[in-house]
């Protein structure tokens, strides 16, 4: 049995691993000259970044078993227990208790709300808990918020921000459920789930790449810079077309972003319903803004939030990873950005950072990466293809696929698996 696997992001590396692990000869084609696909590593003035400022949480319990697997006993992240700092407005921080009490205390404790406020957080946590985070009938954030009393500052300063973070999506369009599946494996299980992970490394040097190493020291191969142009079926598997050259796979497990998996699976008749709910997503952006100071920057923290900046969080790099001077900052689900010059929005958003945190160094660089389709929509009731299709020994793997989770890193990861999982099947 040979498996060919189309894209090397987090989905198809995840699925990669899985297979080679279990002996099963795999080829990896990634179009781009490095693995990650939107986690990857961009070099920027010989700097290593991240195509994407990425936070990762303790809930995802698939990718870091993947990461410890490719790439042990390394320090990979910087862990912070479930923190979050909006400048001057709010604040929030897990103490050292065992769960549920730690989440229970953070809320009670919170800076920035009234205690009225705080207590109908808290309320909120645990009626979800007692339906075990789980609705009959999907509805939109907004409506499940206001169903259960949470008033406009617990919004704006709690739930809005924690939804954006987790679905890319505005409340007033997300899915109830997949908020509450988040919920469910963050804040409400144990507490660790909730702890907030930060890359002390680029995201190509967390997984992908030390994933690619394990696969080929199993006899396995992974090509970078191999576009897969056509994937036909023929009587006993899978031709593809890769640069040019025919390749003949007996199975093939595509792992590319949804925008571009609609045009792969055109020449198989059998996937034109699974083509016609990809072709149906919608997308939310994200812009990634990293400026380069001439001088140490010194923020509260390492994650911190902007309440009046178009730039909903910032990074402190070095305090992360020792970039010196470097901070990414982050402006997820804004439509209202994209087009804009990318120069006036780097220089809106470090003249932000002066304003709330006092003077800078000078501005050595900046670069904003705009991402039109960062991830796809995550409203109520949306219909995901299934990562087993209509068409026998072809598998779907990323983000978009159907799952508990919203496009997410762990998505990706966990639809790889799923591949995997049928395959051995
Ligand atoms: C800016 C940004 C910020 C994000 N922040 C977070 C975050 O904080 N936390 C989090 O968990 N998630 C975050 N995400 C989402 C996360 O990055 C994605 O969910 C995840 O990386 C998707 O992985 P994937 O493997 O499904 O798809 P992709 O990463 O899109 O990988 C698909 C791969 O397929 C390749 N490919 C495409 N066409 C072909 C072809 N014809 N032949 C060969 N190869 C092909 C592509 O080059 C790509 O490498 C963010 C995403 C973005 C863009």
């Amino acid at each position: 049995m040979t498996v060919a696997i189309i894209g090397g992001g987090y989905a198809g590396m995840a699925a990669a691993v899985e297979l080679a692990a279990r002996d099963i000869p795999v080829t990896v084609f990634e179009a781009a000259p490095s693995l990650g696909g939107r986690a990857r590593r961009v070099t920027i003035n010989d700097n290593a970044l991240d195509n994407g400022l990425h936070i990762l949480i303790g809930a995802y319990s698939e990718t870091l078993r993947l990461i410890e697997k490719v790439a042990p006993a390394r320090e990979h992240f910087l862990r912070l227990p479930l923190t979050l700092n909006i400048h001057k407005r709010f604040s929030l921080r897990a103490p050292k208790l065992p769960a549920p009490l730690h989440v229970a205390w953070a809320l009670l404790t919170a800076q920035g709300l009234s205690t009225v406020d705080k207590r109908a957080a808290a309320h909120f946590m645990q009626a979800m808990k007692k339906r075990s985070y789980h609705l009959e009938h999907d509805c939109t954030v907004a409506a499940l918020l206001t169903e259960n009393s949470q008033a406009l500052d617990l919004i704006d300063y709690l739930w809005a921000p924690l939804c954006i973070a987790a679905l890319n999506t505005p409340i007033q369009r997300a899915s109830a459920k997949v908020f509450l599946n988040v919920l469910r494996d963050s804040l409400g299980a144990g507490r660790a789930a909730s702890d907030l992970l930060l890359a002390r490394m680029d995201l190509t040097a967390l997984f992908p790449k030390p994933a690619a190493d394990y696969v080929r020291a199993r006899g396995g191969v992974v090509e970078a810079g191999a576009t897969v142009e056509r994937v036909t079926p023929d009587s006993n598997g899978f031709s593809l077309q890769v640069q040019g050259h025919q390749r003949r796979f007996d199975q093939v497990v595509c792992a590319v972003a949804p925008h571009r998996a609609a045009d792969l699976l055109a020449d198989i008749p059998a996937l034109a319903p699974a083509r016609q709910q990809i072709e149906a997503l919608q997308y939310e952006p994200i812009h990634s803004i990293w400026l380069q100071f001439d001088g140490r920057i010194n923020l509260p923290s390492p994650m911190i939030g902007l309440a009046d900046s178009p730039a909903q969080w910032l990074f402190d790099r070095e305090a992360i990873c020792g970039q010196r001077g470097l901070i990414g900052a982050v402006i997820s689900a804004s439509e209202e950005h994209v087009g804009e010059a990318q120069d006036a929005l780097a220089q809106r958003v470090a003249t932000d950072i002066a304003n709330n945190f006092g003077p800078l160094p000078p501005l050595k660089w900046h670069r904003v990466i705009a991402e039109k389709r960062a991830t796809f929509s995550c409203t109520p009731n949306l219909a995901r293809p299934a990562a087993v299709t209509a068409c026998k020994n072809f598998y779907l793997a990323g983000d978009y696929t159907a799952g508990d989770y919203p496009a997410t890193i762990e998505a990706a990861v966990r639809s790889g698996l799923a591949c995997v999982a049928a395959i051995s099947a």
